[in-house]
């Protein structure tokens, strides 16, 4: 019998909540942790990127960076808090137009979704022009097997909910999908695990760029790819894996929580 994750996570879980507001404190912790991380992991481009979680007492609610602020700069309560319509119903700051109508209906085509990341990160792009699936050739990308997809489509910046649409229909039940000459986009049952898998999914895009380059790699076989995948690629695995970078930045950066 194969491992679970489960197993693997040796009693590590995700907490539970006793109020919304812990719950929603707990989130934009969380939230404010990624944009540092994205920050640290160089994921920033001006004013492209954007990290959401729904809110979890009213779930058409989700908060997202404020407009033009860098990621390294973001503590819980420069957050912002923006309804269906596209208003900001908390915080002083805009939203990032691109953010409202890419997550927007993101959010609305995946009710299991709590959170979803975006950055216009240099090896997910460079990756993205190619049009094509991550192939499984490490262990780390076999969590993306069979669990991502391309939006084959590029139209310019992303302002149009009909595009956000576009683009949730392209990612399906999946945990990533790429944008084709965009980037990448990753979603999570926790903001942890959607910002683990843009982390990884990203590092992903490079090992295969550089093996690509290095010569003609050799690919996993299936069985074992979908194997590998029920081992890193669970929503508790996604979760797990982000618990030591949170740990880390949090340390590194307090004001990361004012
Ligand atoms: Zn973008």
């Amino acid at each position: 019998m194969p491992i679970t994750a489960e197993q693997m996570s040796k009693g590590y879980r995700p907490p539970t909540f006793a109020t919304v507001e812990e719950e929603r404190r707990h989130r934009q912790e969380r939230l404010a942790a990624g944009f540092r991380l994205f920050s640290k992991f160089g994921f920033d481009e001006g004013v492209a990127g954007h990290i959401t979680a729904r809110d979890p007492g009213e779930p058409e609610l989700f908060w997202v960076n404020p407009f033009a602020v860098h990621f390294g700069h973001i503590s819980v309560s420069d957050l912002i808090c923006v309804n269906a319509q596209g208003e900001v119903v908390e915080g002083h700051r805009p939203v990032n137009a691109a953010a409202f109508a890419i997550h927007s209906q993101v959010h609305a085509a995946r009710p299991d979704v709590v959170a979803a990341a975006h950055s216009h990160s240099v090896y997910g792009r460079s990756w993205s022009t190619l049009g094509r699936t991550l192939d499984p050739l490490t262990q780390d990308v076999c969590a993306f097997y069979e669990d991502h997809s391309v939006f084959d489509d590029y139209t310019g910046v992303v302002v149009d909910t009909e595009e956000g649409k576009r683009i949730g229909a392209a990612l399906g039940d999946n945990k990533a999908v790429i944008l084709r000459n965009h980037g990448l986009l990753t979603v999570g049952h926790t903001v942890d695990a959607a910002v683990w898998w843009f982390i990884t999914m990203e590092r992903s895009c490079q090992a295969q760029l550089m093996a690509e380059a290095a010569g003609t790699p050799v690919l996993i076989d299936k069985d074992m790819a979908a194997l590998t995948a029920s081992q890193v690629g669970s929503h508790l695995a996604g979760w797990l894996n982000f618990q030591p970078l949170y740990e880390r930045i949090v340390r590194e950066q307090p004001d990361l929580l004012d």
